[in-house]
C-alpha cells in the first residue's frame, strides 16, 4: 500500500495509548489500523501470543516490551502492565499495546482499557480477528453453516483461578449452544467434554482441536467428545488451541483449504450429506 493511503488512516499522538488485537498468528491477518500502528508506535508493549512474524511489521525503530509468559518466566501481572501502560503515555510515548487475536475477547482487553480510561490516558480500540473464528476459518471449520447451526457459543475453558469455570452451565451449554467454541480448553478438555456429554452431547459428536492456528505450526486434529481427552494426550498436543464442538467440525472434510492448497484433494464433498447442489440458494 502506498504512503499516501497510510496517511489517511489515523495518526497516533503522543501519550496515546492503542489497544490492538493481532489477529491469531499470520501476519496477512492484520488489520490496516493495526498495520498503521505498527508503523507509527513509539513502544509495543506485546503478549505471547503475538507472533513474531508479526512484530517483523513494526517500525524497527521502536521499542518492544514483551508482556507474557513464555519460556517458564512467569507471566507479568495484570496491574503491572497496566500501570507499565500508563507510566509509558504519561512519558509522552506512542504506545501500541498489542494483544493476540481481539483485544476484548477473552484477553483481559476491557480492563486494560478501563484501568487506562480510569487514568485519562485517551486510547483507541483496534478489533482483531479472533482465534476462535479466524483460526478455525484457517484449518477450515466455519463456525456457523446454515445446515448446522445458528448460533455459536463462544467459551473458556478456565477461569481466573485455572479452574473449570464454575459459574458456567455446562449443562446449559451442552443443551443450547449448536456449536461450541471453546478458549484455554486444553488442561480442562476431560472435565469439559465429560459435563457436555452429561448435557445431553453424544459421544460420537465432532470435535476439532486447532493447535496454534495460522502459525507456521498450526496442528489439526480431529476427533470426538468420547475421546477429545485421550486423542489430545496421544498426539502430544500443547496449547495455544482453539476446541470446536459441534457439526460444522464435519465441513473440515471439503473446507480443508490448507491441504488442498498443497494437492491434497477434499475428503467427502458432501460431509453434511445435504446433497445440495452449490447453484441452489
Ligand atoms: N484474545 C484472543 C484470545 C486470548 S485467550 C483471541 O481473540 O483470539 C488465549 C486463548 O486463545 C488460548 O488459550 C487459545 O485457546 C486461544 N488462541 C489464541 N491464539 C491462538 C492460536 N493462534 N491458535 C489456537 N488458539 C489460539
Amino acid at each position: 500500500m502506498s504512503d499516501s493511503l497510510f496517511s489517511s488512516l489515523p495518526q497516533m499522538s503522543p501519550g496515546w495509548v492503542w489497544l490492538c488485537g493481532a489477529g491469531p498468528g499470520d501476519p496477512g491477518l492484520l488489520t490496516l489500523h493495526a498495520v498503521n500502528a505498527l508503523r507509527q508506535a513509539d513502544v509495543i508493549v506485546y503478549d505471547a501470543l503475538v507472533d513474531d512474524r508479526v512484530l517483523g511489521w513494526a517500525n524497527p525503530q521502536a521499542e518492544k516490551v514483551y508482556a507474557g509468559k513464555r519460556g517458564g518466566k512467569p507471566s507479568a501481572k495484570q496491574r503491572d502492565i497496566s500501570l507499565r501502560l500508563i507510566a509509558l503515555a504519561r512519558e509522552g510515548r506512542r504506545v501500541l499495546r498489542l494483544k493476540g487475536g481481539d483485544p476484548f475477547v477473552f484477553g483481559r482487553g476491557g480492563e486494560e482499557a478501563q484501568t487506562l480510561v480510569q487514568h485519562g490516558i485517551p486510547i483507541r480500540i483496534i478489533p482483531g480477528i479472533s482465534a476462535g473464528i479466524g483460526g478455525l476459518a484457517y484449518a477450515g471449520v466455519p463456525v456457523t453453516h446454515r445446515d448446522v447451526n445458528q448460533s455459536v457459543t463462544f467459551v473458556t475453558g478456565h477461569d481466573q483461578s485455572g479452574a473449570t469455570p464454575s459459574t458456567l452451565d455446562w449443562e446449559g451449554i451442552a443443551r443450547g449452544s449448536q456449536v461450541i467454541v471453546i478458549y484455554m480448553g486444553m488442561k480442562h478438555i476431560a472435565r469439559i467434554a465429560e459435563a457436555l456429554i452429561a448435557g445431553g452431547r453424544a459421544l460420537d459428536e465432532p470435535v476439532a482441536v486447532v493447535t496454534s492456528a495460522a502459525t507456521d505450526a498450526q496442528q489439526v486434529l480431529e476427533t470426538t467428545l468420547g475421546t477429545a481427552a485421550a486423542d489430545i494426550a496421544r498426539a502430544g498436543l500443547a496449547p495455544p488451541a482453539i476446541i470446536c464442538v459441534g457439526r460444522a467440525v464435519l465441513m473440515r472434510q471439503v473446507l480443508d483449504w490448507q491441504s488442498m492448497a498443497t494437492g491434497a484433494a477434499p475428503r467427502d464433498l458432501d460431509p453434511l450429506g445435504r446433497g445440495r447442489p452449490a447453484e441452489a440458494g
